[in-house]
């Protein structure tokens, strides 16, 4: 779906498609050289993470494992709290792996956070983070984000993968929403 199915929804299109790919295509440059020689186990957090694991993995020239968890994290509306409770695990034993953490956004990191030193405690061989976008808050974060595709400010957007209440999540590109449609 593009903007033009949802017209008046959006206040901005931030990322367009193409810009999208273009970044992940970058992304995933940076990857295959920095795992030169090393097994990649790519593991996407539903459902967010479904259109940006789909397209970074296919940006690869090389094989890569994909493996999906579901986690639901207790908060108030639309901030998280950090205490996770996982819905679906692995089917992969990580041990000796080199894991990286596929994420759509990042804002406060409480969630990741979390998964990431549950990770941790599986013996896995190293546990790295690439997130499409990254708000500002996530940068207080104590878990280092090695892959960023976009920095971007305290906004709530929408599309690829985003979600309003379940929808925009087939949006090709990236946008703000107008007030009207959360008012
Ligand atoms: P965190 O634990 O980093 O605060 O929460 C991250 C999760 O909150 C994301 O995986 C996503 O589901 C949701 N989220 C955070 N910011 C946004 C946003 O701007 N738009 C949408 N659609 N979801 C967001
Ligand atoms: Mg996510
Ligand atoms: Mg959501």
């Amino acid at each position: 779906m593009d903007e033009s199915h949802i017209e008046g929804d959006l206040v901005d299109v931030l990322f367009t498609e193409k810009q999208i790919q273009e970044r992940l295509g970058e992304l995933a440059a940076a990857i295959e050289e920095d795992y030169a020689g090393k097994d990649i186990l790519l593991v996407g957090v539903l459902k967010g993470a479904v259109m940006v694991m789909a397209d970074l993995a296919r940006h690869f020239g090389r094989h890569v494992e994909m493996d999906w968890m579901a986690i639901s994290s207790y908060g108030s509306g639309t901030k998280s709290s950090g205490v996770v409770r996982i819905l679906k695990d692995l089917d992969t034993d990580i041990s000796d792996r080199h894991v990286l953490v596929v994420e759509d956004i990042i804002d406060t990191g409480l969630t990741l956070s979390w998964l990431i030193s549950n990770l941790n405690s599986r013996g896995p061989a190293s546990v790295e983070i690439c997130t499409l976008l990254r708000k500002p808050e996530a940068q207080q974060m104590t878990v280092d984000v090695k892959y960023v595709g976009y920095d971007i400010p305290n906004e709530f957007v929408v599309g690829y993968g985003l979600d309003f209440d379940e929808r925009y999540r087939n949006l090709r590109s990236i946008g703000t929403l107008a007030p009207h449609v959360y008012s």
